[in-house]
Parts: C-alpha cells; sequence; structure tokens
C-alpha cells in the first residue's frame, strides 16, 4: 500500500534538473516532521513549506500495488515518450519507495528521481537521488547524484559536507519572511566557495506547483 498526497505534472522548479517537465509524486508522511501544525515547534525539522499530511490532495490517494500507482503516474504525462522523468518527493518518499515501484516507474518509460532528507536507505535502482539534509539529523546517504542544502539552518554550514561524494551541489536559500536575505548570503556562499551552486525555487517565482 502506497500514501499518497498529492500527483501532478510541472515543471521541476529547483537544483539541477530545474526547467524540466516532470510529474510529481508526493508521498504522504514525513519522518522529521507529523506535517500538523500544532506539532511544528517541536519537531526535528521546522521549516517545512510543503503540506504532506494525508492522501486528500489532487491525484493524492492509496494504491494497494506498484504497478497501479505507476500506471496512475503514466496518466499526468503527455501523449509522448520523450523524457519521461518522475519526483518522488514528499513528505519522505524513502518511508514507502521500494525496489518494485522503481521498477515498475521505470518500466512504464519513466526516469525516476528521489528528493529525500537522506536519513534513511533507498532503493538502489533510482535513476537521480537529491539530498537535503536537514540539521540534528543523522544522514545515512551521503552518496548521490545531487546535494541541496538548504540556508540558514542552525547546526548546518554547507562545506561540512563538501566531502561527501555527490556529482552536485548546491545552496538553496530558505524560503521564509527573510527570503531575500537568505538569498544574499546563499548568493554570497557560492560566490566564495565554488563548489557550491545556487538553486532558486523557480516554481515559486512562476506561481506554478
Ligand atoms: S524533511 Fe522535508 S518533508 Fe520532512 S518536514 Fe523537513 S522539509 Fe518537510
Amino acid at each position: 500500500m502506497y500514501s499518497i498526497k498529492e500527483t501532478y505534472y510541472t515543471i521541476q522548479g529547483e537544483g539541477h534538473h530545474t526547467g524540466r517537465p516532470a510529474v510529481f509524486l508526493r508521498f504522504a508522511g514525513c519522518n522529521l516532521w507529523t506535517g500538523r501544525e500544532e506539532d511544528r515547534a517541536n519537531a526535528t525539522c521546522r521549516f517545512c513549506d510543503t503540506e504532506f499530511f494525508g492522501v486528500d490532495g489532487p491525484g493524492g490517494g492509496k494504491f494497494t500495488s506498484a504497478s497501479d500507482l505507476a500506471s496512475h503516474v503514466s496518466t499526468y504525462w503527455p501523449d509522448s515518450e520523450d523524457d519521461k522523468f518522475v519526483v518522488c518527493t514528499g513528505g519522505e518518499p524513502a518511508l514507502q519507495m521500494d525496489t518494485e515501484l522503481v521498477r515498475c516507474l521505470q518500466g512504464s518509460g519513466f526516469t525516476v528521481a528521489i528528493e529525500t532528507n537522506g536519513t534513511l536507505q533507498i532503493p538502489g535502482s533510482i535513476d537521480w537521488v537529491c539530498v537535503s539534509p536537514k540539521a540534528n539529523t543523522d544522514v545515512v546517504l551521503r552518496s548521490g547524484n545531487e546535494l541541496k542544502v538548504v540556508v540558514p539552518q542552525d547546526g548546518i554550514v554547507p562545506d561540512m559536507f563538501a566531502d561527501w561524494d555527490f556529482d552536485h551541489f548546491y545552496i538553496q536559500p530558505m524560503d521564509s519572511p527573510e527570503r531575500d536575505q537568505n538569498t544574499a548570503s546563499a548568493l554570497e556562499y557560492c560566490m566564495t566557495h565554488p563548489k557550491w551552486k545556487l538553486s532558486l525555487q523557480m516554481h515559486k517565482f512562476l506561481g506554478i506547483p
């Protein structure tokens, strides 16, 4: 059984694949926050800007098999076989993703990406792994395609991850009332630490999901 908060077709707005059309498959639930506002102050991760509680969003629901869920995802792709791309996100998708789901999505022609907080193991067959570490957690995924650090976070300095085994290193300013200040700081960090590239949340500027 897979619990899905929502499914939609959009443009990837952040990180390495910015601008790429993608189906977003948002899994319900996270291991660092319940998703309830009344629990935010006591959560491990407190800056979340995503609704992932429940299965009541557009394209959400419970799916009893990996093939059913892959068929559901396929209905969101336009009438083309080109560059089919699904981003598995959350919540924390690693709570639910398994080898069978990855196989079914790939069997439907999709390149499968995951956006994870890195605290849980994931199926090794996922095509694109993006880890976004959160402060005060034990990150077990220290290799992958893309490391995306949201700043500022108390207890995190991006260069503490600089020797991890990723192909791309991104800094992303936290979306908060201080977003402009966070963006300026992130820009400054990239300019002085050129290993790091700036990731902006383009979808928020565009007003798309
Ligand atoms: S780890 Fe990600 S999904 Fe979970 S609470 Fe933090 S930002 Fe939200």
